[in-house]
């Protein structure tokens, strides 16, 4: 039975799901890997994040969507081509496992990177995902409690400015939804006065919702305004701090919340997987063939905000597919077609596909809208906005929801209740009682581990096929850093065996990063030590950078 493999759950991969689940021939198999168990619509993550949605009402779990499909709940680690297979993790001990397939679709979208502006990874706020929307909800709410109660101008304003970087689609509607939580909230707030209240929605190019005409972005700015929004354009930003954000014309704003809209970007797999393809990375993207199809590969597609498309616009010109929720979808649809005409060695047809309009949702009540050429602004757009997204949404259970919490919204005050998510220490103790097994070989370990009590056996297969390399570990020892220190994924994990009833410190991969690069101690103490443990071919490459 031929195997078609969906490498993401997002727009691009759950249309391209659903097309090949209805239209598949008898016999084909289904499969998509995402590392969520769902679907998530990112559109509604600004209202998420002002609190008029839950974070539920965003997502929809693939195993109900997706009727016919095997849906692999895992994390991608590697693709390799030649073999047709795919390599995932799962689960907390990322036992490692292979896939093959016979048709492959890479939709694994981008990510949030913001290392190029000094602190903005370390202090800014995303909105690509629920745990960032609830994480902001969180810290805004955080914000007005604290601010209610401090006297102090100097904190009070700091805590009470919030930046917006980035003027999109995902910018402006974020500003305009904080900005309506926030002034339909500070009557429960009776010591913040509304003119304390700042918003700032800055943007690098010359005007807002570049993707609108003019006028719609000009009405769209002039009504951020009168809501008490200002709008900073032509204007960089050169870094932040935890306590303010300075442009690059030199304006300093004191902000204890700075949202970045901007820096998509590749994943590290996207940029590795073009390298194994032999394909440079266009504007950070997989460029395609007309049809989706990875130049050089006939059973190799990409779509969605991963890959770069070529097509025609209106008026017959050579563009790209922008990256957009509405593209991704027609992208999955094609795409399926194409890959079941490929299955039939029928003619596969060129990606082509004119939207019906674009729209934005500015706060309150009101949006901006482009549709077939006609241009609505306010409540009507608004209302337009709504039912546009509200068809857009899979599954008649997560539509229902939604529409009972807008309706509820609509009258309600908002719940202003921080529902904190249980915190994940990034250092935690585990126990483990003798003859249990910590790794097997071929794990991918993502985690540090220092003995606190007991002993343990690591050993590890050499590649010369010699005896496996063998020690015995005991309190004060560690392992896990010879397969964190190397930057190829492939080194996997040996076997580590308890000897006897243990106690062990364990240290998430990125906070034992974090650590040992802010440590040069730390990081020459590991290097000598691997360097004077490991012999021969298990020595490990030089330490990578990479610690963000
Ligand atoms: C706040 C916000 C508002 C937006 N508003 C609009 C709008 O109004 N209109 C519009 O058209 N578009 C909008 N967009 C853009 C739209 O959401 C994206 O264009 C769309 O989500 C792209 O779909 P995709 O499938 O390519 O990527 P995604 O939806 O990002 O999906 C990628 C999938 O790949 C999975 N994945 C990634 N790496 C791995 C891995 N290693 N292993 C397993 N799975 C992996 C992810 O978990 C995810 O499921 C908005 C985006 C945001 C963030």
């Amino acid at each position: 039975m031929a195997r078609v493999l969906i490498l993401g759950g997002g727009f691009a991969g759950v249309f391209t799901a659903k097309a090949m689940a209805r239209n598949a021939p008898a016999g084909l198999e289904i499969v998509l890997v995402s590392q969520t168990n769902y679907f998530t619509f990112q559109p509604l993550l600004p209202e998420v994040a002002a609190g008029a949605l839950s974070a539920s009402d965003s997502v929809t779990q693939l195993r109900q969507l997706l009727k016919g499909v095997t849906i692999v709940q895992a994390e991608v680690l590697d693709v390799d081509f030649a073999a047709k297979t795919v390599t995932v993790t799962q689960g907390s001990k990322r036992r490692v496992t292979n896939l093959s397939y016979d048709q492959l679709v890479l939709a694994l979208g981008q990510v949030v990177r913001l290392d190029r502006v000094p602190g903005l990874n370390e202090h800014a706020f995303a909105v690509k995902t629920t745990a960032h929307a609830h994480r902001l909800r969180n810290h805004v709410i955080n914000c007005l409690e604290y601010a209610d109660g401090i006297e102090d101008p100097q904190v009070r304003k700091r805590l009470l400015s919030f930046v917006v970087i980035g003027a999109g689609f995902s910018g402006v509607e974020t500003i305009g939804e904080l900005k309506d939580m926030i002034d339909r909230s500070l009557k429960y707030y009776p010591n913040i006065a509304r003119d304390e209240v700042r918003m700032l929605l800055v943007e690098f190019s010359g005007r807002i919702l570049g993707e609108l005409p003019e006028s719609l972005a000009r009405y769209a700015e002039k009504s951020l305004n009168r809501q008490g929004v200002e709008v900073w354009l032509n204007t960089g930003v050169k870094g932040a701090t935890l306590y303010n954000v300075e442009m690059t014309d030199g304006r300093v704003v004191d902000a204890a919340t700075v949202v970045a809209t901007i820096g998509n970007g590749p994943s590290a797999l996207v940029e590795a997987m073009a390298e194994t393809l032999g394909v440079a990375l266009e504007r950070g993207k997989l460029r395609t063939d007309e049809f989706m199809r990875i130049p050089g590969y006939e059973n190799v597609w990409a779509a969605g905000d991963a890959a770069l498309i070529p097509m025609k616009n209106k008026k017959g010109e050579d563009v790209f597919a922008p990256p957009t929720a509405q593209f991704a979808v027609r992208e999955g649809q094609q795409l399926a077609a194409n890959i079941i005409a490929a299955l039939k060695g029928t003619a596969l047809k060129p990606f082509h596909y004119i939207p019906r309009g674009s729209m934005a949702s500015i706060g309150n009540f009101r949006a901006v809208a482009d549709v077939m050429g006609v241009r609505l602004s306010g409540v009507t757009a608004w209302l337009m906005w709504r039912a546009f997204y509200l068809g857009m949404l899979p599954g008649m259970v997560t539509k229902l929801r939604v529409v009972m919490n807008w309706t509820l919204d609509l009258f309600a005050p908002r719940n202003l209740g921080q529902i904190e998510q249980a915190h994940k220490s990034g250092a935690r103790m585990m126990r483990f009682s003798k003859g249990q097994t910590v790794f097997e070989p071929g794990m991918s370990a993502n985690g540090f581990y220092t003995i606190v009590k007991g002993s343990f056996c690591v050993s590890i297969l050499r590649a010369d096929g010699q005896e496996p390399f063998t020690r015995t570990l005991k309190k004060g020892d560690h392992f896990g850093e010879r397969v964190l220190f190397r930057p190829d994924k492939r080194i996997h994990t040996g076997r580590v065996d308890v000897l006897e009833d243990s106690l062990v410190l364990r240290l998430e991969k990125d906070d034992f990063w974090r650590l040992a690069h802010s440590m040069p101690m730390l990081e020459s103490y590991f290097r000598d030590y691997i360097k004077e443990k490991f012999p021969g071919d298990l020595q490990p490459e030089e330490i990578h950078d990479d610690v963000n």
